[in-house]
């Protein structure tokens, strides 16, 4: 598609010239999100209701130009990057929470709503919506479902999907749609909600959603446990959840990760263990204590080192430090991170971690792996020095490597971050010819031009690396 430049005062009669952003300088910086992709958009808008969107998206079709809407720019995957031109869309002025009905418990929010500013807004209520991305004091409602986020809860309460009962959403040929139910129950129809929930902005911009609210836990049990086997620590997490007793984080570190955060912070976590567990328990308070000796005694019979229970919110926190200190320790080895949050069957956690220790040896690569061990989800992160092209080189092919071992193992290349660009010429591994034929007939069904975020997804042959730059093909200019 030979896409036009945005004809900007045509923007601007429709959202205003405050709403809307020309200079080259701010352009830039609606330009890149979190994977460090950049493109260049002709112009920015920013508009205030469903129908500036609409009409936005009706100029677009018109006059020939790409649309790409945009949170907070916090994704990992390049998703919400401009090619050059087009226009970013950002949703930030749509920030309302419209309703809170704690009767029927829904809430009803517009996209811009930043996440954590809206669990705050339930703790009155006593109501809770669980999707906890680690970006969720700054990504966005629209942001987390156009991705179907999650985070460490979603191994007790599932990801965004779980929690969106329905959508008004702007069609990309500016038509607006209303999608599902205020109600628990709803099967009128195909599940279009389901199928907007983590299109990533190529099927429709999000103006306004439901979302499911539940009673909020009374109270929490952190334990942390040290294993000197990679194996007796993932045993535990199947013993766990075996015994019926599913924990709201069940969070595994390895022995790189370990030694990472050690050399960070010295928080004095056994160097010599091979795998850290950061365990937690929600619910009623009467039954905690004995689901927290139930979790001991699996983890001792699966030959734990050391536990640790915390005994204080001010415990909590520095049991939860090591964890948290994964992030800023990395930030600190190499200049650039190729961060992969593949997804295994929780069995195949040893499998996978071994597979990629034998990747770090043979391409002489540090990796680190950490994450959501209840549900499979390991964050692979590949530390990359971003100005030594042989080691770029190196990643990528361990990356190749290990999408291939993920789909081996029976697991899936993406538990949260999404598709986006960097992981679009990988896609067809796991999903075939016929799912992929299948997911481009519903996107020219419902956007005939290509108008919508375009060069996400369907983009078979387009270079990944999302670190360095100056990698042929990857830059901004070179994408398109
Ligand atoms: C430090 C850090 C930690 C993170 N941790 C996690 C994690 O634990 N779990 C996880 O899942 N992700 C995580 N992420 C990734 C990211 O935060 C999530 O993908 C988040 O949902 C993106 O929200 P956003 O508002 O920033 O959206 P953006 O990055 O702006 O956009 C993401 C996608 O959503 C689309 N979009 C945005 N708004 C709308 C809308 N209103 N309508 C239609 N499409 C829209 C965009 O086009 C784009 O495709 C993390 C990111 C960072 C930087």
């Amino acid at each position: 598609m030979n896409y036009k430049r945005v004809p900007v005062s045509e923007v601007i009669g429709i959202v205003g010239e405050p709403h809307v952003v020309t200079s080259r300088e701010e352009r830039y910086c609606y330009g890149y999100d979190a994977s460090k992709l950049k493109g260049m958009p002709d112009c920015v808008a920013f508009p205030g209701s469903t129908r500036e969107v609409s009409q936005l998206l009706e100029l677009a079709n018109r006059e020939l130009f790409a649309v790409y809407p945009r949170g907070a720019g916090s994704g990992m995957v390049g998703a919400a990057v401009p090619e050059d031109g087009g226009l970013v869309l950002v949703l930030n002025r749509l920030n309302r929470v419209l309703e809170i009905d704690p009767d029927n418990m829904i809430a009803v929010v517009e996209p811009g709503v930043v996440t954590g500013a809206f669990q705050k807004m339930l703790a009155p209520h006593g109501l809770f919506y669980p999707p906890d991305p680690a970006s969720l004091q700054f990504s966005t409602i629209g942001g987390n479902i156009a991705m179907c986020s999650g985070g460490p809860r979603a191994v007790k309460y599932g990801v965004t999907r779980d929690y969106v009962l329905g959508l008004e959403v702007v069609l990309p040929t500016g038509r607006v749609l209303h999608t599902g139910t205020r109600t628990m129950k709803g099967v009128v129809g195909y599940d279009l909600t389901r199928l907007l929930v983590g299109s990533e902005g190529t099927l429709g911009v999000i103006t306004q959603a439901v979302l499911r609210l539940i009673p909020a836990p009374e109270s929490v049990r952190t334990l942390l446990a040290s294993f000197a086997s990679l194996e007796d620590s993932v045993r535990s997490v199947c013993d766990i959840v075996r015994n019926r007793v599913i924990p709201c984080a069940l969070e595994l570190m390895d022995q790189a990760t370990i030694q990472v955060v050690e050399n960070h912070l010295s928080l004095g976590l056994p160097r010599e263990a091979e795998a850290l567990l950061l365990i937690e328990v929600d619910g009623p308070d009467s039954i905690l204590d004995a689901e927290a000796e139930k979790i001991r005694s699996i983890c001792r019979q699966n030959r734990v080192s050391d536990i640790e229970t915390a005994r204080s919110p001010a415990e909590r926190d520095r049991l939860w430090r090591a964890r948290r200190a994964v992030s800023p320790a990395l930030g600190r080895i190499k200049s650039g991170k190729i961060n992969e949050d593949v997804t295994v069957p929780r069995t195949q956690i040893p499998l996978l971690i071994r597979g990629i220790r034998e990747l770090a040896a043979r391409y002489d690569l540090l990796i680190v792996c950490f994450g959501h061990a209840g549900d499979g989800n390991i964050h692979t992160n590949i530390m990359v020095d971003r100005k030594d092209p042989d080691e770029l080189l190196r990643a990528e092919k361990a990356v190749r490597e290990l999408f291939r071992m993920v789909l081996d193992l029976g697991g899936t290349l993406s538990g949260e971050h999404g598709v986006g660009i960097t992981k679009s010429p990988f896609i067809e591994w796991e999903l075939g010819r016929e799912g992929m034929e299948t997911m481009w007939a519903v996107k020219k069904a419902l956007d005939p031009l290509n108008i919508l975020n375009p060069g996400k997804m369907f983009v078979p042959n387009r270079a990944f690396f999302a670190c360095e730059p100056s990698i042929p093909g990857t830059s901004g200019t070179e994408r398109r």
